[in-house]
């Protein structure tokens, strides 16, 4: 009966699919980097499947694992951001949106997300397209005034920190002058001394903000954008500033996370308001370091790091498991996405993996991670807004049940 209601009425369909919401991921495998490195990837399927064995070891090592999607090596980023764009275009609806980049160091988290940029031939990365997608989105539509707002903080060993405050970083002109006294190493003390006291005294509160269109980081600069083009010199600064504190410690962009956050807030003719936003997260990289080779500073990070990828697969682990708790609180990281991460909210991990056979090891790891992600179904995820349509099916007793049932035929 459902069913063939439903066969039948493809827009419902899509109506019932958006209802279901469940967390997407999308496993991205990168081009071969290495000359004559041996692949470890040895089947991409249609049908989101991947196929992974160990070239080095002579038993049978195959293993496979199943995905939303598999971008294999050849994929553009035009093609990614086609697949990517319907849960983009939906921010401006209401819904709060979460894309994540995950994979160890070197897989294309930021070459996904920011895209690149080597000689005559530019790539732009699903930050830049989604903007442009939403600025367009918003000057088209005439029923509803949005204003974008935007927000870009870095979270290094659990301390979370603005990326666009303008001060943090002009605070060490001055030393150019009398750089030449003093030897570098003697600078480069000092600088990472004002690192410190940069890092201590710009670290921010998290608020457990209420409303969906909250901020979770009311003291973090927050600048209101027109164009893309706003956006991507807000991004420049904010890598200037990541940049500035890296002089110490050079890695660093792959030892924190960033988190890059536009808030919508839209209204329409007869007054009525959406508040929405979009997370985009290049993540820290996933890598084990190895405990007995690593001390100090670096040991440091890598602990904060397991700690807070761990949490946000605790997250999502209780939150398919519909626990009645929900570990949020366990890292900075899942407190500050709080509200992306739950049944009012859609989702959506990219899991890098490099094919070359020397990563296998960390391959398989960012696959059974990606793995456990894609297990979840997520309960109906709210539009902040509700349309006439939707509550007219829930008015028809349409259970979650029901539509989660229909959908996986
Ligand atoms: P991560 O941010 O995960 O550490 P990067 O995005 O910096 O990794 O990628 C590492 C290198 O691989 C970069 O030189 C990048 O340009 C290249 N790369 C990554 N993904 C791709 C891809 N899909 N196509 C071509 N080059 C890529
Ligand atoms: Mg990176």
């Amino acid at each position: 009966g459902y069913h063939q209601a439903i066969k039948e009425n493809r827009h419902l369909y899509n109506i019932l699919q958006e209802l279901r919401g469940n967390i997407r991921v999308f496993c991205r495998i990168r081009p071969n980097l290495k000359f004559e490195a041996k692949s470890c990837i040895e089947y991409i399927g249609n049908d989101g499947s991947l196929m992974i064995f160990d070239p080095c070891k002579s038993q049978n090592t195959r293993k496979i694992f199943q995905f939303n999607k598999v971008f294999g090596p050849a994929t553009t980023q035009g093609e990614v951001y086609k697949e990517t764009q319907s849960l983009i275009r939906s921010v401006m609806d209401g819904y709060n949106v979460c894309i994540f980049a995950y994979g160890q160091t070197g897989a294309g988290k930021t070459y996904t997300m920011c895209g690149s940029s080597n000689g005559s031939c530019e790539e732009l990365g699903i930050n830049h397209m989604a903007l442009n997608d939403l600025f367009q989105i918003s000057s088209i539509r005439e029923d509803i005034k949005y204003d974008i707002h935007v927000q870009m903080v870095e979270i290094y060993n659990e301390q979370v920190r603005d990326l666009l405050a303008e001060d943090g970083a002009n605070t060490k002109y001055p030393f150019v002058l009398i750089f030449f006294f003093f030897p570098t190493g003697f600078w480069l003390d000092i600088i990472s001394y004002f690192d410190l006291l940069i890092n201590y005294s710009n670290t921010l509160e998290i608020m457990n903000c209420s409303g969906n269109g909250g901020l979770s980081i009311p003291n973090a600069s927050i600048r209101g954008v027109q164009s893309t083009a706003d956006v991507l010199n807000l991004m420049k600064l904010g890598e200037k500033n990541r940049a500035f504190s890296s002089t110490a410690m050079n890695h660093r962009s792959s030892r924190s996370h960033s988190v890059l956050t536009v808030h919508v807030h839209g209204k329409d003719i007869s007054g009525n308001t959406i508040h929405s936003c979009l997370h985009l997260v290049d993540l820290a990289g996933s890598e084990r370091v190895d405990k007995s080779e690593v001390t100090g500073d670096q040991l440091k990070e890598a602990q904060h790091i397991n700690k807070s990828l761990s949490c946000l697969g605790d997250v999502i682990t209780a939150l398919a498991q519909k626990n009645s708790h929900i570990p949020y609180r366990n890292s900075k990281l899942t407190q500050l996405l709080q509200n992306s991460l739950g049944g009012n909210a859609k989702m959506l991990m990219f899991a890098h993996v490099s094919p070359e056979s020397d990563s296998h090891g960390e391959t398989i790891s960012t696959l059974k991670f990606a793995q456990r992600a894609s297990t979840v179904e997520l309960g109906t995820p709210h539009q902040n807004k509700e349309s006439s349509e939707i509550r007219n099916l829930k008015e028809q007793n349409f259970s979650d049940s029901l539509v989660m049932m229909d959908l996986h035929n």
